[in-house]
Order: C-alpha cells, then structure tokens, then sequence
C-alpha cells in the first residue's frame, strides 16, 4: 500500500503492554477459544467464559492517538483511510459518520462485550464501538493462514470498521435481535450474511483507497488471498478436516471472495445489501 499521504487517526488506542489483572487462559482454554471463534460459536460466550477465568482490571490508562512505531503507524493510517471514505459516502447521504476507536492489544483485553483475546481474532465491540486489533493475528496470517501482505493486514481492520458501519445504519441490532430468536442453524445464516456485507464493505472502501492511489499492483490478490484462507470450508477443513455448511457463520472462502470483489468493483454500500438477495 501507499500510506505516505495519508493521515493517521488519531481514534486508536494502544493497549500493547498494558497487563490485564487477573489469570489468563491456559494453552488449552486458547487452543478451545480459537476452534470455538472460528467454528461458529458465539464468540461472545468465549469472551465471556473467559472472563470468569480472568477477573480482570486494566493496570493504567491506554495513550490514544496514532503510535509512532511502524506497525502503529500502519494500523492509524489504514484506519484514517477508511474514516475519509466512509466519512464522505456518510455526507453523500446526508448522514455523519461517527469513527470507531481501534485499540491494539496483545494477549487480553476488555471491551464492553467481555473479555478478548488473541485467540479469538479481530473482534468489533458494538457497545463500545471499537475494534479490538491483536497484532499477533496479523503475524497468524502471515505464517499460519499464508496470507501475507499489508493490504491483506488492511482488509481485517476494513472488515471490523464494516461491523461499525453496520450498528452505525442499524444493521447489526436488527440482525443480532433476528439471531436471539432463531434456531442454531438460522443463526447461522444470519451471521453469514453479516460477514459477507462485512468483507463487501472492506471491498467499498478498497475501491476508494485504490482511486486515492493507495494500492499497489498485487494488493487486491492479497486482499483476496486472505478471504479465501478465513473462509470457514478452509478453516474447518483444516481444524476438523470435514465441511459443514450449516455451522459456517463468516461463509465460505469463495463468498467471501465474491463479496469482497462485489464491494471492490462498485464502490457503494447498496451493492452490500447482503440480506435482500436470496442465497448468498
Ligand atoms: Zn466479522
């Protein structure tokens, strides 16, 4: 990516050293918590699981605004990008956009939705809004996903802002109260629908960072490279070696793929719409 001329957020809020108090998880409860994120439980019920192991209680404040090492700067310039698109596309239609904070930890944190950690992956917080980033998933794409690359990077914090985006235009409470009353299997579905507008809306905001000459030839592969290792056929083939569709709930490599293009190609959120359109 070209970040040289973009601005970093100042909306982050970094946690990296900051301790949380209390136990953390053995390797086993991690090993438990990362099968569980990516297997199609609540990852709520994870955080909070964890959050009776480890009673916890930040140790100092977090400094907020852009860190200065390079991964910092890398993580606020890609999110300052996505607050110029989604800002303006928000005033296109007479709305404001309200960036979220993204805040960098590593090993646990707290969020307003419970306890996180690394194991579960980048997680979008709805009651706080913010994104809670664990460098060392971007490290876990890079060796165990394969799927190196910033703009591969870019696309996980583009992702969770789509999760922002989605409680920012009402999306995600009438899917999570739509989720509350249905089946397992129903559920489900409603999630696969909520990720896949998700990844399509990193796509909208790739198609504007590629017109404000932020991509370089490659990115997109990267991008798509990294949907294709998260889709759930690839991680459930690799963790249980069988695939079974009903328990996807981020949708399988190749519409995540699709989605991601979707948003990429058009550039406009009502390409997203993921939830009018019969299957996915
Ligand atoms: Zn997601």
């Amino acid at each position: 990516m070209q970040l040289d001329d973009q601005r970093a957020s100042g909306n982050v809020e970094d946690r990296r050293g900051i301790g949380v108090v209390g136990g953390g998880l053995g390797v086993g409860g991690i090993v438990i918590a990362v099968v569980a994120y990516f297997l199609g439980f609540d990852p709520g019920t994870v955080m909070n699981v964890a959050e009776q192991i480890a009673p916890q209680r930040e140790t100092r404040e977090a400094p907020r605004g852009a860190p200065a090492d390079e991964i910092g700067q890398f993580v606020s310039k890609v999110l300052g990008s996505t607050e110029d698109v989604w800002g303006k596309i928000f005033q296109q239609s007479k709305g404001q956009y309200r960036p979220p904070t993204l805040v960098l930890y590593d090993g646990q944190v707290r969020s307003a939705c419970g306890m996180g950690q690394s194991a579960t992956g980048p997680f979008y917080c709805p009651g706080d809004e913010k994104l809670y980033i664990d460098l060392a998933f971007f490290r876990e794409l890079k060796t165990r996903f394969r799927a190196p690359g910033d703009f591969a990077q870019a696309y996980v914090i583009a992702h969770e802002v789509g999760h922002h985006v989605q409680k920012l235009t009402g999306g995600f409470q009438k899917t999570e109260s739509a989720r509350g009353r249905a089946s397992r299997a129903e559920s489900n579905r409603i999630s696969v629908r909520m990720e896949l507008q998700a990844d399509c809306y990193a796509g909208v905001w790739g198609h504007h960072a590629g017109t404000m000459n932020q991509l370089d030839p490659g990115d997109i592969a990267e991008a798509l490279n990294a949907a294709t290792a998260i889709g759930d056929d690839r991680l459930q083939k690799q963790t249980q070696g069988r695939v079974v569709p009903e328990s996807f709930t981020h949708g399988s490599s190749e519409q995540r793929v699709r989605w991601f293009k979707r948003g990429m190609d058009s550039g406009r959120p009502k390409d997203c719409d993921t939830f009018s359109t019969g299957p996915v």
